[in-house]
Formats: structure tokens, sequence, C-alpha cells
């Protein structure tokens, strides 16, 4: 004789009516824990699933009729920009080697998002990592221009800043700002990777709060 390997089903108690509010003292009624719904997982599984998208698409659309368009659709983008952000790849000075360093193995600037890209067309993010000069100020500006909106500048070290150690000289621009709106500035020369991640996160809070 074969023996069955499933359990028998547990029979669920049988929803009677609710007692009358005479028969229940109302100190237990208002402090008894309410039971949580009986809801089997496979019936999770078929909301995720097969109707999520409609529900949350649902949920959407009545807040933007309730709120308008901006409160609810700003936010989503100000995150995803903000943790999508495309470097413009490129080095002027010694605090490019910093900038280098990284996305290396070792402090892996992709971790946050970040992705160097080499055409300023797919970029968002220009990092001043050196000295400007006057003879490059062109170029820096063309690549700014060419970056599409919204685009942000992170001033890397003390040259991109404030000219630095040759602040002085006839050849260096005095500040990128000079040239280019800065968003961020990171001090040092050459600031340390962890120092330049630190700014890219400084400007991801920027990013997630802008209104505009
Ligand atoms: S701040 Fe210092 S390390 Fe960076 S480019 Fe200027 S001189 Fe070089």
């Amino acid at each position: 004789m074969g023996v069955s390997s499933s359990a028998p089903p547990v029979p669920r108690p049988a929803a009677g009516p609710k007692p009358s509010g005479s028969n229940v003292s109302p100190i237990v009624a208002a402090t008894a824990p309410v039971p949580p719904p009986q809801v089997e997982p496979w019936e999770i599984e078929v909301v995720r699933a097969k109707e999520f998208i409609p529900r949350a698409k649902e949920g959407l659309w009545a807040m933007i009729t309730r709120e308008g368009v901006a409160p609810v659709v700003k936010p989503v983008f100000n995150w995803a920009g903000r943790n999508s952000l495309f470097p413009l790849h490129w080095g002027l000075a010694c605090c490019a080697i910093e900038f280098a360093a990284a996305f290396g193995s070792r402090w892996d600037g992709e971790r946050f998002g970040l992705v160097p890209r080499s055409s300023p067309r797919q970029c968002d993010l220009l990092i001043v990592n050196g000295t400007v000069t006057w003879k490059v100020a062109h170029k820096l500006i063309t690549l700014w221009e060419q970056m599409p909106e919204p685009k942000w500048v992170i001033a890397m070290g003390n040259c991109a800043t404030g000219g630095g150690p040759f602040r002085s000289a006839y050849s260096v621009v005095p500040g990128v700002d000079k040239l280019v709106p800065v968003d961020v500035y990171i001090a040092g020369c050459p600031p340390r990777p962890e120092a330049m991640l630190d700014g890219v996160l400084r400007l991801e809070r920027l990013i997630q709060e802008r209104k505009e």
C-alpha cells in the first residue's frame, strides 16, 4: 500500500459574523491585534508579475492628475541623472593621473554610475583636472558647449579652482570659473581619488535636490 507524501490540507477557519459591540469590552476591542490578511505566496507572485506595472501606472497617473507633472516626474529624472553621470574622458595635467586612478580597480568609480565617455556629446559632467592655460581655454569652452543639457562642472584641484601654484603666471587661467560655471570645487594638489569621488557624491546630492 502506497503512502502519500503530501500532507492533508489544513482547513481554514470559517469567517463568522463579527461580535456585536455590546459583547466586546471597548478596551479589548481597541487594543486587540488585527490579524494579517491571508495571502498565499502564489498570489503575491501574480501581483508582482502581472499587475505591478498596471497598478504602478494607475498610481502614477493618479498622482500626476492630483499634483501635476513636474512634482512627480522631476524626482525620477533627478534620481536617474545623478546615478548615471558620464564625465568627459580627458586630462589636463597631473590631477588627471588621480582622475584616471579613480576608475581603476582600487577605487572603482564606476560603482557610482560614473562612466567616462570620449565624446562631449554623450557627457553631462566636465571634470577639469589640471592647470588651465589661456591657450587651451577656447578648446575647453568648445567641449563644454558641445555637451548636452543638463550638464555640470567639477573643478578638481587647486589649479582648476584658482590657478594653484601657477596663479601668477601670465599663461594660466586663475580659476576655470572664468570660463564655465562650476558646481563643485575639490581642494588639493593633487586631490586623491577619494576626494574626487567625494566631490562627485556632493554633486549627486545637488542634482537630487535641484528644482528647475
Ligand atoms: S593642482 Fe597640483 S597636482 Fe593638480 S594640476 Fe595643479 S599642480 Fe598638478
